[in-house]
């Protein structure tokens, strides 16, 4: 099973697709989280890509498909993957489908988790990220059993750098104007399917399941 995750920044896309993850046995294939583990270990991809995330901006697409299809061509994700934050534009939508046909594939389904901007604001704020193993929390919705401190790991819990508001609203603005799109893409294309974001979690992964199968 193919899935592609879509909504804007703070949706609940990473949340949803780990659950989505466990429960189907695919892997999680966050865009986010491959460029934030080389920003950490400091490879030049990191470097390049820290520039434009720092700022809110998207990565550049040529980019952002190399590290993508490298990775889905990897054995885990022969079954099936679930993508959180690819494609982040038509043209790397384009380039997914392409790449998938000539494999005779396709995407079975890509979920719109979908969150009103007023919400996401407040939601991201709230969110803190493990520096060690990308574990996210929410201090009010989802919070650690000790402030501060990963229920995973042990490690401790950030705000990233990017979750500040001032950077949280150019986020919105790319959203709407470059990801937005991929809304009608996938409805043209028969197999996008929204949810409410705005639910609790559980309710939200209900309502995902629903449609899963
Ligand atoms: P969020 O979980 O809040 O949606 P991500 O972790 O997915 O954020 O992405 C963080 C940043 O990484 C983005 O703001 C962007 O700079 C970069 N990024 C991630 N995925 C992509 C992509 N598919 N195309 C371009 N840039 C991306
Ligand atoms: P995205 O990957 O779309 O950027 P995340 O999954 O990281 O979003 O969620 C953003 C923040 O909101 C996190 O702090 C997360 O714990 C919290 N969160 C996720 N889903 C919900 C929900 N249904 N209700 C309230 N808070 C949520
Ligand atoms: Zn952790």
């Amino acid at each position: 099973m193919k899935i592609i995750m879509l909504g804007a920044p703070g949706a609940g896309k990473g949340t949803q697709a780990k659950m989505i993850a466990d429960k189907y046995a695919v892997p999680h294939v966050s865009t986010g989280d491959i460029f934030r583990a080389n920003i950490k270990n400091g490879t030049e991809l990191g470097m390049e890509a820290k520039k434009y995330m720092d700022q809110g901006q998207l990565v550049p697409d040529e980019l952002t498909v190399k590290i993508l299809l490298d990775r889905v061509a990897q054995d885990d994700c022969k079954n099936g993957y679930v993508l959180d934050g690819f494609p982040r534009t038509i043209p790397q939508a384009e380039v997914l489908d392409e790449a998938l046909t000539k494999l005779g594939d396709k995407i079975d389904f890509a979920i719109n988790v979908d969150v009103p901007d007023e919400n996401i604001i407040k939601r991201m704020s709230g969110r803190r990220a493990c520096v060690n193993c990308g574990a996210t929390y929410h201090i009010e919705h989802v919070p650690p059993k000790t402030e501060g401190i990963c229920d995973r790991c042990g490690k401790e819990l950030i705000l990233r750098d990017d979750d500040k508001p001032e950077t949280v609203k150019n986020r919105l603005k790319v959203y709407h104007d470059q990801t937005q799109p991929l809304i009608d893409f996938y409805t043209k294309k028969g197999i996008l399917k929204s949810v409410d974001g705005t639910k609790d979690m559980n309710d939200v992964f209900a309502a995902i399941t629903a449609i899963l199968g």
